[in-house]
Parts: C-alpha cells; sequence; structure tokens
C-alpha cells in the first residue's frame, strides 16, 4: 500500500468518499471568517453550515486542507510534531451522521485502510462525554486501559472564540508500546503523537461565552497529513517524510552540508526553512505578500527566519542570482501539486516575492545582527545569572533592523539570554499611539492624503516625517 505523503492523502479522500462524503476542495489560507486571520481548521470553510446560517450543499464531505497555524511558530522544529504550514485531511458531516459512525469510521480508516496497528492506538474522550467513552469500550471494543478522559483543554475543541464548537474525541499513537498501558500520559510527546481529532459538533459560544445547542449535530475531524506520514513511514518526526524532507535536502545542499550529519542546531535550522518556506510559498500563492501588518506580516516573519537560518547555514545562491530563498522555494512548489493545483500556476510571482523580501532583508540583516551581539554582550554584562534583553532593545532591532521579535528571540535563546516581550509589547505599543497622533497632526496639514492612505491600508499609517513615506504600523 501506498505510504508516501500523496498516498496518504489520497487514501484518505477515497475512503471518505467510498462512504457517501462529497470530495470538496480545499479553502484558500485567507478565510472569510472574520474571526481568524488564517485558515486554522478544515471545518472553516463550513462554519457558516454549521451555525446554521447557510444551507448544506451536501449531507457530508471530505477535504485536505491547507491550514497555517502562528500559534506553533515556536514549536516548529522543537517539536517533533508541529508545523506553521500543514495539510488537515477531514471528513465532515452537516447534521448527518453523529458520534458512533463518525468514531466507527476513524477507527476503520486508522486500523484497516492504514493498517496501525491497535494495540498501539489510545484515544481520548472530553472527561463528561460518557457516550463517546462507550462507543470506544463497546462498540469499537478498545480495552479501558487505553481510553483517556481529558479537560477542556484537550478535549473540547472550538475554532475561536465564538462560534461552533464540542467535545471531541482524539486518536494517539503509541510509539513505546514496551512502556505499558499503566500511567500512560497521552500529553507526553515523547511516547505518543495525536493524530486525529473527532469534533462532535453540536454548541455554539456567543459574544459573553455562552454556550447553546445548535440546531444540527454535525461532525467535523482532523487529521494531520504530516502525522499520519511519520507514523507509516517510521520517521522520528515530520520533518523528515517525504512531505518536507527535500526542501530540507535542497536547502543542506546549498550549504554544501548533510542533514543526516547535521548537529541538532544546524538540524534545527534546516527544518525552519523547511517549513517556514513552504508556508511561505502556500500564502503567497493565496495573495498574502510580505508587509508590516496582519497577514502580511507573518509571512515577513516566516520568510526573514529563512533567510536568517539560510545565512547562518552558508546557504548559496546558485550562480548568477542574488538571492537563495526562491531556488527552495522551487522544490516546495514542485511537491504543491495534489494539495493545491493553483500554486504552481503562481510560481514566478512566489519566486518574485522570495527574492524580493530576501533582499530587502539582506540590506539590514548584517548591521542588525551587530548591533543585537553588541546588546546581548551588554545584557551579558549587566546580569550574568540571568541575563535579559529589554523590551526597548527588540523594538530598536524590529523598528529599524527589521527584525521580528522571532529573530531576536532566535538569537538570544542561542546565547542563553531572554527577552522582555512584554516591555516589546509596551514599547511597540507606545510607537503605535505616537503614530496614531502623529496622524491626527498630519491630516490637518497635508489634507486628507494621509487618511485615505491609511484607508487603504486598512490600519493605522505612521508619519515618519514631513515629506518622507508613509510608512504602515505594525500588528503583531
Ligand atoms: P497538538 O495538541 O498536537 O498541538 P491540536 O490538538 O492543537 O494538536 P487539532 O486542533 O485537534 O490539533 O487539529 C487536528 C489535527 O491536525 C491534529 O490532530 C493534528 O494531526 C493536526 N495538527 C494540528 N496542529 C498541527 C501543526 N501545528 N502541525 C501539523 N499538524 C497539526
Ligand atoms: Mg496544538
Ligand atoms: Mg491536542
Ligand atoms: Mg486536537
Amino acid at each position: 500500500k501506498d505510504i508516501s505523503g500523496s498516498g496518504i492523502r489520497r487514501r484518505f479522500l477515497e475512503f471518505y468518499e467510498q462512504r457517501g462524503h462529497a470530495r470538496l476542495p480545499s479553502s484558500s489560507l485567507v478565510p472569510e471568517d472574520p474571526t481568524v486571520l488564517l485558515t486554522i481548521a478544515g471545518m472553516l470553510q463550513f462554519k457558516p453550515v454549521f451555525m446554521g446560517q447557510a444551507e448544506r450543499a451536501v449531507p457530508c464531505a471530505t477535504t485536505t486542507q491547507k491550514c497555517v497555524r502562528t500559534n506553533d511558530i515556536e514549536n516548529v522544529g522543537v517539536t517533533a510534531r508541529h508545523h506553521t504550514f500543514f495539510e488537515m485531511l477531514g471528513n465532515f458531516s452537516f447534521g448527518d451522521y453523529f458520534k458512533k459512525e463518525a468514531i466507527q469510521y476513524a477507527w476503520e480508516l486508522a486500523t484497516k485502510e492504514y493498517g496501525l496497528d491497535e494495540t498501539r492506538i489510545y484515544v481520548s474522550v472530553f472527561r463528561e462525554d460518557d457516550e463517546a467513552y462507550a462507543i470506544w469500550r463497546d462498540v469499537v471494543g478498545v480495552p479501558e486501559e487505553r481510553i483517556k478522559r481529558m479537560d477542556e483543554a484537550d478535549n473540547f475543541w472550538a475554532a475561536g472564540p465564538t462560534g461552533p464548537c464540542g467535545p471531541c474525541s482524539e486518536l494517539y499513537w503509541d510509539f513505546h508500546p514496551e512502556r505499558g498501558a499503566e500511567g500512560a500520559d497521552l500529553e507526553d510527546d515523547s511516547r505518543f503523537i495525536e493524530f486525529y481529532n473527532l469534533v462532535f459538533m453540536e454548541m455554539n459560544r456567543d459574544a459573553s461565552g455562552k454556550t447553546a445547542p445548535l440546531k444540527n449535530k454535525n461532525i467535523d475531524t482532523g487529521m494531520g497529513l504530516e502525522r499520519m506520514a511519520q507514523i507509516l513511514q517510521g520517521k522520528p518526526n515530520n520533518y523528515e517524510t517525504d512531505l518536507i524532507r527535500p526542501i530540507i535536502d535542497k536547502a543542506a545542499s546549498m550549504a554544501g552540508i548533510s542533514y543526516d550529519d547535521a548537529d541538532d542546531a544546524t538540524k534545527l535550522k534546516l527544518k525552519v526553512i523547511g517549513d517556514h518556506t513552504r508556508a511561505v510559498a502556500y500564502l503567497v500563492s493565496d495573495g498574502v505578500l510580505p508587509s508590516n501588518v496582519g497577514r502580511g506580516y507573518i509571512v515577513r516573519r516566516l520568510l526573514r527566519r529563512v533567510v536568517r537560518c539560510g545565512r547562518l547555514l552558508g546557504v548559496k545562491a546558485p550562480e548568477g542570482a542574488q538571492a537563495f530563498t526562491p531556488t527552495i522555494a522551487e522544490v516546495a512548489v514542485g511537491m504543491s501539486g495534489d494539495c493545491d493545483p493553483e500554486v504552481a500556476n503562481r510560481a514566478p510571482k512566489i519566486y518574485e516575492e522570495f527574492e524580493r523580501e530576501e533582499l530587502r532583508f539582506a540590506k539590514t540583516l548584517g548591521r542588525g545582527e551587530e548591533i543585537l551581539a553588541d546588546m546581548i554582550a551588554a545584557a551579558k554584562a549587566k546580569d550574568a545569572e540571568a541575563p535579559e534583553l529589554s523590551g526597548d532593545d527588540a523594538f530598536t532591532l524590529y523598528d529599524t533592523y527589521g527584525f521580528p521579535l522571532d529573530i531576536t528571540t532566535d538569537v538570544a535563546t542561542e546565547e542563553g539570554v531572554a527577552v522582555d516581550v512584554e516591555g516589546f509589547e509596551a514599547a511597540m505599543e507606545i510607537a503605535r499611539t505616537l503614530s496614531r497622533d502623529a496622524r491626527v497632526t498630519v491630516d490637518v496639514t497635508a489634507g486628507d492624503l494621509l487618511a485615505t492612505i491609511a484607508d487603504e491600508l486598512g490600519e493605522p499609517t505612521r508619519f515618519t516625517g514631513y515629506g518622507s513615506l508613509v510608512e504602515q504600523s505594525v500588528t503583531v
């Protein structure tokens, strides 16, 4: 059976098609839903149906959804299982089947279609969900020692602060069955990986935090493609699966090194490059361009981190080229066809954005690194025990040298220095307030021009002096 990333994706979609689900396309990474900045899960495109605001087009559906989760940026390469960009395979029921069928399908997919050893699958249910517990135990036949009750934090899923939500049940894979079921802790990621989440979406949370039943009982699920690939391909992490490893190998070969021989710090940088390059390629394809606001700033942060990691590893631009990131991006674009056929069509635009942003950042990166090294030395001199970079320093790097906070934190962490993140945010807030005041002042003198630009940008603008260009202010 085909255990390549493409094979796993295809088999999931066919499995659910054979069980009456309509195969629908992934929606854009830029969601129509205003409550989240980027598409974080497969259910987002169906939210109006779950909420009862739109008619269902089909009773049940299956998709592979492009997702980006910025809350996992810091986990990239640090955990074995988190990406910023990943594909979430899902099956959805819009008031059609519910808990029992969803659980049975998931079990059959995992154990029959993918052939996982059932004694190595653990499941979790929401603490109060006796019904799900009973289905796992009595209908599926999972022994009680492998069914765990968990709290809201893990087993009550919500797409955001408001909207559809419900208790969920997760499937975990056990990498170390020899350790036994007694005392097994599903949150111990040296042993377990969560690969499939089944949400029993039957509630809606309003702005005041109150939950009320939805009109229909729905099913919303998500299985991480990269995680299933890790399990089936027998790799130690998602990054070494065929879905990402080729991007890493490209970067490594451009630096004249090999991933397998590299130390952990080098591997981490290669994983960041592999992950972020893929994310940026898909984001640009969906029309998100590097900028200083909102989604655009997410692209900028990801791309600049690739640039810095690449430079540290000694990744060289090909003969005759000024930038190296487009060549790495080619590998990500080349692998995108089964997930999103549009990416290849937009390849020239994608490479252009990689190059432009790399060169823009390259101008200030060297100088910024020198300044940061001085700041770190000063922080160590000031407090050798617990050195900390001040929020103002981090803000200077950000404001003058274009260092997103992630990069400053990366460097400081490598040097054993903490960063005052709250102080950084405070400095940012002050700058924002000043820029708002500046805008008010400027509106009076420069007529409506700046206000118009501000409106077009959809964000407050920062006036940087008469005669100079207007800069966008920043939302992180
Ligand atoms: P975790 O607890 O491991 O962070 P999660 O509970 O946040 O995962 P869900 O919101 O339940 O994840 O998403 C459904 C599925 O999508 C997960 O079971 C997992 O397979 C996959 N997934 C979630 N986040 C990521 C990520 N950052 N990178 C790769 N796959 C992910
Ligand atoms: Mg998570
Ligand atoms: Mg989880
Ligand atoms: Mg989960």
